[in-house]
């Protein structure tokens, strides 16, 4: 099998048959081999002419969503929560929120995002520079996970918060880091450095007594 390379900047959203058939149609058309959906919702192709690049990108962008531009790099989600069973949390509303952040850029390295709907965590958060996990109705936010090759249990930065106090304290995590971690420094890294109390007392600042 040939090469396989990411589509830039676009990302797959849930895609119904027909989609799926224009996919092939767009594939077909630009004589690829091999497509391959990755984890973090970017399609791979193989057989990438530089020369069809733009018209294909076209193409796919029908099916396809842009990828945010806010410097987080790849959000994991459930499939689809309203079908699974174990849901305990919709994911949908929340990782909306997340693509439209407000965030300082650039990031000094990749930023992978997971948000699972329930506690058997499909989506890995434990292992994500964010993760975002139900625990009861109410979110648990955890920073600094990592599964590569220095994998990383993520710290529990927070429990028992709500869409909005989850989406402000990502905010307040990924704007730390972006202002503290070297260049191309990853999350589990940064926070192994900085220190989770350093890193817990920039985001949660004391309030000054009267
Ligand atoms: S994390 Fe939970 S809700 Fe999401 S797909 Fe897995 S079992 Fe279903």
């Amino acid at each position: 099998m040939k090469k396989l390379h990411p589509i830039p900047n676009l990302q797959l959203p849930t895609l119904s048959i027909n989609d799926l058939e224009s996919l092939h149609t767009i594939c077909k058309e630009f004589n690829i081999e091999h497509i391959r959906l990755t984890p973090g919702n970017q399609l791979s192709l193989s057989n990438l002419d530089e020369a069809d690049n733009q018209a294909l990108i076209k193409k796919l962008s029908t099916v396809m969503k842009p990828m945010p531009t806010n410097g987080i790099t790849s959000i994991h989600t459930c499939a689809d929560c309203t079908t699974c069973d174990n849901t305990t949390l919709d994911t949908s509303q929340i990782t909306a929120q997340l693509e439209n952040l407000i965030l300082p850029t650039p990031m000094p390295a990749k930023i992978k995002v997971a948000v699972a709907g329930c506690k058997r965590c499909c989506t890995m958060p434990l292992v994500r520079d964010i993760g975002l996990t139900p625990i009861g109705k109410r979110w648990r936010l955890s920073f600094g996970g990592n599964g590569g090759r220095n994998p990383r249990i993520a710290d529990i930065i927070a429990e028992g918060l709500n869409e909005i106090e989850a989406i402000d304290l990502t905010r307040r995590c990924l704007v730390v880091y972006q202002k503290h971690a070297d260049r191309n420094m990853r999350t589990s890294a940064f926070i192994d450095k900085f220190g989770l109390i350093t890193f817990k007392d920039k985001i949660f600042p004391k309030k000054e007594s009267s």
